[in-house]
């Protein structure tokens, strides 16, 4: 005997009617992309579960791979058996001799019977598939409260499955549900792990990213692409702006008075990424700012700078700490890239002292020298796009986060 599927259950179950059908479908469709490197699996949906059939595929390699999956709230490995109660019996024994392969320890048994054609009930079955179990493991006993192994048995119309073991998956909706947002993407610690969360509640993204060669270099941009490469792995292919940004940074640079220049710059940058986010159906800009964490950042700051746009503008790292957010990026695979030591372009001529509370006016007022339409579309016209898609066997050793 082995186990032959996982049996999946779904986050956010108060979803109904036609919105539940497309969480569904979209998850199908996304557990798919996920284990397409497993080519026997096959995904089956049916009264509100799904199961995934291994087909001979290795269960601990297929698990590793949903852990990543959105929509996910937990799976268990699963045998299926006959509706006859030595079947069921049987693979309770194999399940409880594979989950305490010493033959010592604790379990409890719950049947759950949906299909009420099946003769004997569930408080009865549970005593019948406990006994066999005693009788046949001279070193197991019962533990309602605490057992080491909780078996559950459930009587379904086609066949009885049966688990003991629960893990956790990624939690959140599965990606494509919620519509898509603009993600600005430094090549910093921060921003991946923003659009990681945003990707959790179910959207798609696309990144924008500004360069400002000569002064950023080509690994610079690389290591954005690293970064969404990684993304990749939890959501599917994500289109990435290059956005060439020397001559506005070289303009603000020259006319703006300094402790003003941050300001405007993170203005432009975010006029910029609305127009993107505009013509690619995007519908709200992420960003990775933390209340508080540097000048840009304070609301002072924010209030500034978010004038230029109506978008919404999602941040989820807005309530954590630089320490929460590191650990997020280690969780997920993108903190070794992120520290790769190369300039981004917020850091190059920008003065020592920045300020923290920019006075919107002032920042109106020094802009008024610019034709501000013409350097937002002369950007935009110049972008270079770049289409990464999702890599085959990218195994992560990712322990679930929630
Ligand atoms: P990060 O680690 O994401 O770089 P940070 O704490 O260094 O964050 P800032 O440099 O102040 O923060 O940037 C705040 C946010 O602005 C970033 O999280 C990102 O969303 C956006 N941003 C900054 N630089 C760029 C860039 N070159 N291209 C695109 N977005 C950027
Ligand atoms: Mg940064």
């Amino acid at each position: 005997m082995n186990y032959e599927y996982l049996l999946i259950r779904y986050a956010e179950l108060s979803l109904k009617g036609k919105k539940r059908a497309s969480f569904e479908r979209k998850l199908e469709q996304n557990i798919r992309g996920a284990l397409k490197s497993f080519p026997n699996v096959k995904t089956n949906r049916s009264f509100g579960r799904m199961f995934i059939k291994l087909n001979g595929e290795d269960v601990t390699k297929v698990s590793d791979q949903l852990k990543d999956v959105f929509g996910i709230y937990s799976f268990s490995p699963a045998l299926k058996v006959e509706l006859d109660e030595t079947s069921i019996c049987e693979a309770g024994l194999w399940a409880i001799n594979d989950a305490l392969p010493s033959g010592e320890g604790t379990f409890k048994v719950s049947v759950r019977r949906t299909n009420k054609n099946f003769p004997i009930g569930s408080q009865e079955m549970n005593r019948v598939v406990g006994g066999y179990i005693l009788k046949s493991m001279e070193q197991v006993t019962v533990n309602v409260h605490e057992p080491d192994v909780h078996l559950k048995v459930e009587i379904r119309e086609e066949a009885a499955y049966i688990t003991c073991k629960v893990i956790k998956g990624a939690g959140g909706l599965p990606v494509g549900t919620s519509g898509k947002v603009m993600l600005m993407l430094s090549g910093g610690i921060d921003s991946p792990v923003a659009g990681y969360l945003a990707l959790k509640r179910g959207v798609t993204i696309e990144a924008v990213h500004f360069h400002s060669p000569p002064f950023t270099n080509e690994r610079a941009k690389q290591k954005v692409e690293d970064l969404c490469k990684v993304l990749t792995k939890y959501g599917a292919t994500i289109k990435l702006h290059i956005v060439p940004f020397t001559d506005i940074q070289t303009a603000i640079h020259k006319q703006i008075p300094d402790n003003f220049e941050m300001t405007v710059m993170r203005r432009f940058m975010l006029r910029i990424s609305e127009s993107i986010a505009l013509k690619n159906g995007a519908k709200a800009i992420v960003n990775g700012e933390s209340l508080g964490q540097v000048a840009s950042q304070t609301l002072e700051s924010m209030y500034a700078i978010n004038e230029v746009t109506n978008l919404p503008i999602l941040r989820p790292l807005i309530t954590m700490d630089k320490l929460e957010v590191i650990d997020y990026a280690h969780k997920i695979d993108t903190y070794d890239i992120s520290i790769r030591p190369y300039e981004d372009c917020c850091t190059i001529f920008l003065p020592a002292e920045s300020k923290t509370k920019p006075n919107l006016d002032k920042a109106k007022r020094y802009e008024s020298y610019f034709n501000i339409e013409e350097m937002v579309s002369q950007a935009v016209g110049n972008i270079e796009t770049i289409t990464i898609s999702q890599e085959e066997n990218n195994n992560s050793s990712f322990d679930s986060l929630f």
